[in-house]
């Protein structure tokens, strides 16, 4: 790659029940594709889902202590909180910031809203919570745009976002480098 910055892939919905029948096998097979790449994986964390998963857990942690995971948040479950009152959202944020800290022993510092969903709310309960509100606009590139860079340096500050479950994601990833 050699850009001289890092890169980070953001990946939302994990690990929510998908048709692939082995969501934890996927999971891994995109996490360790990312981290060969020399990318890093920023995981967008659904946390009540997570616990139909326990086996996952101790794996994020690990990569996250050898800094090729960065997860984050977006959401309980997948909620509009950008429908919800502002003491909601700020419930919701530190209920998952106490779950972050005991699975991953680290606090997350962004909030990647469910549908990019933005409100005075979200943005009120987010600065409250110091934490990043990413909402849709354009602070990532999709990784179908991304494939057709030709110097990955105009990532800086930004992010290539993928779906886990997207058909064609991993050797997506692998034409990236
Ligand atoms: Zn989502």
């Amino acid at each position: 790659m050699g850009v001289g910055i890092p890169i980070f892939i953001r990946d939302d919905d994990v690990l929510v029940k998908s048709s692939s029948g082995n969501e934890i096998k996927r999971f891994i097979s995109i996490h360790e594709t990312i981290k060969s790449c020399g990318f890093i994986h920023r995981p967008g964390i659904l946390v009540l889902e997570l616990f139909s998963f326990p086996e996952i857990i101790d794996y994020i942690k690990n990569e996250t202590l050898a800094d090729k995971m960065d997860p984050q948040f977006h959401g309980l479950f997948h909620l509009e909180y950008h429908k919800f009152n502002t003491d909601k959202i700020i419930d919701h944020i530190n209920l998952a910031q106490k779950t972050f800290e005991n699975w991953f022993g680290k606090r997350f510092t962004r909030l990647y809203a469910p549908w990019g969903g933005n409100s005075l709310n979200l943005q009120e309960a987010c600065s409250f919570c110091n934490v990043q509100l990413v909402d849709c606009n354009k602070d990532y590139y999709p990784i179908e745009q991304a494939v057709h860079f030709s110097d990955l340096s105009v990532l800086k500050e930004k992010e290539i976002a993928i779906h886990w479950w997207k058909q064609g994601t991993i050797n997506r990833l692998k034409r990236l480098k």
